[in-house]
């Protein structure tokens, strides 16, 4: 491998949003340094593998990647940064073909580290993950992911994010308004604003996730926001009414309940009960009645016994909402929840996860019925030479239309004519 030389790039991101806008802000840094992305059938001098380690299953398939590249590219230096290398990093470091494990706080440096790779020095993980790292990706032709704060103060007994990725901290709105301008500049639409807990937005700083929005409402050009996701307990009744009133932040909530038993919240030390939980949900409904409401649950965590379980799955159900994104509970490493009892066998969580996502399809087909024959805003996107135009309805239901390159990235009105196959995802027409 060449260091002098334009170095060829291969990028592999595992893992939520955040990570595919910081591995989108390490590629521009390569970039800027004259190294190129490779094309299909290139060779890689250097592999960069952003990586995820929110379950078990998340690691295993980064140790499989990466052994499986080096099989086939054997003189490519491989990157690996993120959560899993932060967590772990003298086991990745172990790995065939690794040469440099960079910690979370450290991606923008990876250029630089890549240039000096052939002399494999090991690079200790950063410990200090107090700094704030601005990212912006190009998620599609229309979508930018923009992150607005990283790190969790939050500690639930299961989670082990705020050990990979520090403290809560997040950008000024000052420094995110101008990256929401200049994904506008690059024929950005719609913005994704992305955090670990991206309510905490601003925290200590006299800033909040409301002043934020209400700041990006103001850009030019970007027609559309949506909040990734935020926990229950900051979503305030104040920022549910300006997304009901804003014309540019979608109707569109995602809120992690993790699980419907308040008995297996307390053990998870989530900060609210099912109550409150609840009261949110139809405020929601109040101030925004068309709104997707997409929800997060854990299932066979421990502590959830077969009634909890039953008592999650009632309370899920009384609910108003239009989806459920439902995960088996992962065993984490150092977690507070490796210490509490009752302990649920693998087969009984897929057994729980499928009971969850068939009521959550039940509900994601019940909340699209409610629009079929309705006309709604689309972002149409035409994804490719021979693909019919797709795209996303305001209140975040998919639809598919005919060919009509001309309407690409824009916002368009139309007919919700006929339900797919799959029950939750439209053909659709222009109105
Ligand atoms: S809020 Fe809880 S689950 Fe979410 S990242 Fe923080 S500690 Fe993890």
């Amino acid at each position: 491998m060449s260091t002098s030389l334009s170095l060829k790039v291969m990028y592999h991101t595992f893992g939520c949003k955040l990570n595919f806008a910081e591995t989108a802000s390490v590629a521009e840094r390569f970039a800027e340094r004259g190294h190129l992305a490779v094309d299909e059938g290139d060779t890689p001098d250097i592999i960069v593998v952003n990586s995820c380690s929110v379950t078990a299953e998340a690691d295993r398939k980064c140790r499989s990647a990466i052994r499986s590249w080096h099989r086939r590219w054997p003189d490519a230096a491989i990157i690996v940064t993120g959560c899993y290398a932060q967590l772990k990093p003298e086991e990745v470091q172990a790995l065939p073909g690794v040469k440099v494990v960079a910690g979370v706080n450290d991606k923008l440096r990876i250029p630089l580290l890549a240039e000096e790779a052939a002399a494999a020095v090991p690079f200790p993980p950063a410990k200090d993950l107090t700094e704030f790292m601005p990212s912006c990706s190009r998620g599609d032709r229309t979508r930018f992911f923009l992150k607005v704060q990283d790190g969790c103060d939050y500690w639930c007994t299961y989670c082990t994010i705020p050990r990979a990725r520090g403290r809560s901290r997040s950008g000024t709105i000052a420094q995110i308004v101008e990256q929401a301008r200049q994904a506008a500049a690059q024929g950005g639409r719609e913005i994704v604003l992305t955090g670990v807990n991206t309510g905490d937005f601003g925290r200590g700083r006299g800033e909040t996730l409301l002043d934020l929005c209400r700041e990006l409402d103001k850009v030019d050009g970007i027609e559309r926001y949506r909040i990734s996701s935020i926990e229950p307990n900051l979503l305030t009744d104040e920022l549910i009414d300006f997304c009901a009133q804003s014309e540019h932040f979608m109707p569109h909530f995602h809120v992690p309940l993790q699980s419907g038993s308040d008995r297996v919240l307390e053990l998870m030390r989530r900060r609210y009960d099912t109550a409150f939980f609840a009261s949110k949900m139809q405020r929601i409904r109040q101030a925004v009645p068309d709104a997707f409401i997409g929800v997060d649950l854990i299932v066979g965590a421990r502590g959830e016994t077969a009634e909890e379980f039953a008592r999650s799955r009632d309370f899920v159900d009384s609910l108003d909402i239009s989806h459920l994104h439902v995960f088996p509970y992962s065993e984490r490493p150092d977690t507070r929840a490796l210490s509490l009892p009752d302990a649920v066998d693998q087969a009984e969580k897929h057994r729980r996860a499928d009971v969850m996502i068939a009521l959550g399809n039940a509900k994601h087909e019940a909340f699209a019925r409610r629009f079929l024959g309705t006309v709604r805003p689309v972002l149409l996107e035409h994804s490719g030479e021979g693909r019919p135009m797709s795209g996303f309805t305001d209140n975040y239901l998919r639809i598919r239309a005919e060919l009509d390159p001309a309407l690409d990235n824009t916002v368009v009105p139309m007919l919700l004519d006929a339900l797919a196959p799959d029950g939750m995802s439209f053909l659709a027409k222009k109105a």
